[in-house]
C-alpha cells in the first residue's frame, strides 16, 4: 500500500486517544520499521456528521481504512473497556477482523469479535437487549457509512465499549474512561495491521488436509454418538486437531487420558493412532465396549513389528518418543523393538544378531528425516530388512511433496494444524528446509500480523488432521487485508478410503 492508513475518529477526545497511543509507539523498533505515518481523521459524533465526513473521504487520497471510537456494549459478558472488533457493520464485511482481534489480545488487550450496528440516537436498555438477540455485540452511531466508505480498501472498525446493559449511561464516565486507554493501547496495532495489508496471491498446496484415516476416526465417533447417544468415551484425541476434539466433545464425545478414566462397561474408541496390546488387554479385563479407529496403515506397521519379531529380529523404529503411534508400536513386540529417531541412535543400537536387524517406521516422518536413519541402518546393517512398502503414508508423503511445490514460489508457508500433530510439524520442517520460512497455526487467530508485512506470496497448506474449513477461514481473513488471488498447485489426487468397522457400519 503506497497510501497511509486512515483513522477515522468521530470525536477530539477519541481522536487525541488515538494519537497519543501511536505518538507512544512512535519510538519501537517495530514501527520505526514501518514506512507509511497513518493520519487521524476526526469526523464528527452521530450518523450524519459520519455520514458527510464519509461522502469527503471520496475526495482524498488514503490506504487501509480503520474506524475507532466508542461504543455501547450489547452483551452481558462485555465490560468497559473491552475492544469489540467487527465482523459485520452494516453492509460491509471485515474478513479481516480474526487476525487483527488476536493481534490486540497479543498486546494484552481484551478483544472480541462480531457484529456491530450503526444507529442514530443512544440505546436504552429495552433496545440494547433486542439489539443482543439479534446478534450485535456493540452499538455506535459512526461506523457504518465511515467502513462503507473505505470501498475496496482493506477496513477495520475497532470501538471499546464505554457502557454496558448493566453500567449504561451511569456509569458512562468511568467506562469512558476505560474506553479511552483502550483506544489509546490499540492505535500501535492498528498500525501494524495496516503494515500488514496489500495485494497478494496465495498458493494452495494439493493435496491438503484430511486423510483417509482421519476421516474414517471422526466418522467412528460421530456414527457412534449417532447409534448409541452421549457419552462415548475416546482414549486420547481421535486424531491430533483441536478443532475436530472441540467438535466432537460439543457433541458429547469424552476424551481420556487413560482408560481408567472410563466407566465400567462403556463404550470406548481408540484413537487413530493406534494403542498397543496392553491397552487392548485392558479393555476387555474391564468388559469396555471398544471400537478400533486405529488408522489401518497404522495397523499394517503393527502387524510388521509383530512378525519381524516372531522371525527373530530386532525391530529398529524410526520415530519420535513419546507419540502415541509410537507407543503403540513399541508395544507390539517390546522386548525386540528399539526406537531410533536419529543417526546416532543407529550408532548406539547393541542388537542380539546384526544380521537379523529390521526396521520400521512411524507413519508421519518426514520423507528425508526417515531416509537419514534408514540410510544409517542400512550402512551398519548391510542386511537390514525394511517393511514390504513403504511405512510412511500415501498421505504424509503427498503432503509433503505438495507443500515443497508451494514453498519454492512462496515467501511464507502457513500450515494449518495443531502443535501436537506431527504430521503438520514436518509440513513446517520441510519448508524450512527449503529454505522457506513457514508457520503451523490452529487457526486463523494464530497468524501475527508481523509475519505478513512485505509478503506478497503466502503458500498455504493442511495437516492430515486439519479439517478443510481451516483453510477456508485463512483464506478468507487474508483477503481482509487487500486483494487475493488464490491458486491450487495439485501434485497428486488422492481416491484412497478405508472401510468401518463392523462396529459402525450399516
Ligand atoms: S496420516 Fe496416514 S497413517 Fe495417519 S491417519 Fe492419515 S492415512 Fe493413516
Amino acid at each position: 500500500m503506497t497510501d497511509p492508513l486512515l483513522i477515522c475518529a468521530p470525536m477530539r477526545i477519541e481522536a487525541r486517544a488515538i494519537r497519543r497511543g501511536l505518538r507512544s509507539s512512535a519510538s519501537s523498533a517495530e514501527t520505526l520499521r514501518s514506512g507509511s505515518v497513518p493520519e487521524v481523521l476526526r469526523t464528527g459524533f452521530g450518523t450524519t456528521r459520519a455520514a458527510q465526513a464519509a461522502k469527503n473521504m471520496s475526495h482524498r487520497p488514503f490506504g487501509p481504512v480503520a474506524v475507532m471510537g466508542v461504543g455501547a456494549g450489547l452483551t452481558d459478558d462485555l465490560r468497559p473497556g473491552d475492544l469489540v472488533v467487527g465482523t459485520d457493520v452494516g453492509a460491509v464485511s471485515c474478513g479481516s477482523a480474526p487476525l487483527l482481534a488476536a493481534e490486540l489480545r497479543r498486546a494484552g488487550l481484551s478483544a472480541r469479535t462480531g457484529p456491530i450496528t450503526t444507529v442514530d440516537h443512544l440505546v436504552r436498555r429495552h433496545e440494547r437487549a433486542s439489539l443482543a438477540a439479534a446478534g450485535y455485540l456493540l452499538a455506535d452511531m459512526e461506523s457504518g457509512p465511515l467502513a462503507a466508505a473505505a470501498g475496496e480498501h482493506p477496513v477495520a472498525v475497532v470501538r471499546a465499549v464505554s457502557d454496558t446493559p448493566d453500567r449504561p449511561l451511569a456509569g458512562i464516565v468511568s467506562g469512558g474512561l476505560a474506553a479511552l486507554r483502550s483506544l489509546r493501547a490499540a492505535a500501535p496495532v492498528l498500525r501494524r495491521w495496516a503494515d500488514a495489508c496489500g495485494p497478494r496471491q496465495v498458493l494452495l498446496a494439493g493435496p491438503r488436509s484430511f486423510c483417509a484415516g482421519v476421516e474414517r476416526a471422526i466418522e467412528i465417533v460421530e456414527r457412534a454418538l449417532e447409534r448409541q447417544g452421549e457419552p462415548i468415551y475416546v482414549r486420547k484425541q481421535i486424531v491430533h486437531n483441536t478443532r475436530v476434539v472441540g467438535d466432537l466433545e460439543s457433541r458429547g464425545a469424552v476424551f481420556v487420558d487413560e482408560l481408567d478414566q472410563v466407566p465400567d462397561g462403556a463404550t470406548v474408541v481408540f484413537s487413530a493412532h493406534g494403542v498397543s496390546p496392553a491397552v487392548r488387554q485392558d479393555a476387555s479385563r474391564r468388559g469396555l465396549a471398544v471400537i478400533d479407529a486405529t488408522c489401518p496403515l497404522v495397523s499394517k506397521v503393527h502387524a510388521e513389528a509383530r512378525r519381524f519379531a516372531a522371525d527373530g529380529y530386532t525391530v529398529a523404529l524410526i520415530g519420535h518418543a513419546g507419540h502415541e503411534e509410537v507407543e503403540g508400536t513399541l508395544g507390539e513386540a517390546p522386548s525386540s523393538t528399539v526406537l531410533v529417531q536419529t543417526p546416532e541412535d543407529v550408532a548406539a543400537l547393541r542388537p542380539r544378531d546384526g544380521e537379523r536387524v529390521a526396521y520400521l517406521m512411524q507413519t508421519t516422518l518426514s520423507l528425508d528425516e526417515a531416509a537419514q536413519v534408514s540410510g544409517a541402518l542400512r550402512e551398519r546393517f548391510p542386511a537390514v530388512r525394511g517393511p514390504g512398502s513403504d511405512d510412511i503414508c500415501y498421505a504424509t508423503t503427498n503432503r509433503q511433496v505438495a507443500v515443497r511445490a508451494v514453498a519454492a514460489d512462496s515467501d511464507l508457508v502457513l500450515v494449518a494444524g495443531s502443535a501436537n500433530s506431527s504430521n503438520s510439524v514436518r509440513l513446517v520442517e520441510a519448508c524450512e528446509r527449503n529454505g522457506t520460512p513457514a508457520h503451523l497455526i490452529d487457526s486463523a487467530a494464530d497468524i501475527d500480523l508481523g509475519w505478513l508485512t512485505g509478503v506478497s506470496t503466502v503458500g498455504l497448506t493442511a495437516g492430515a488432521s486439519a479439517p478443510p474449513a481451516v483453510v477456508e477461514e485463512i483464506i478468507s481473513a487474508l483477503a481482509g487485508l487487500g486483494p487475493l488471488s488464490v491458486s491450487e498447485r495439485v501434485t497428486t489426487t488422492e481416491s484412497i478410503r478405508f472401510g468401518l468397522p463392523k462396529e459402525v457400519r450399516q
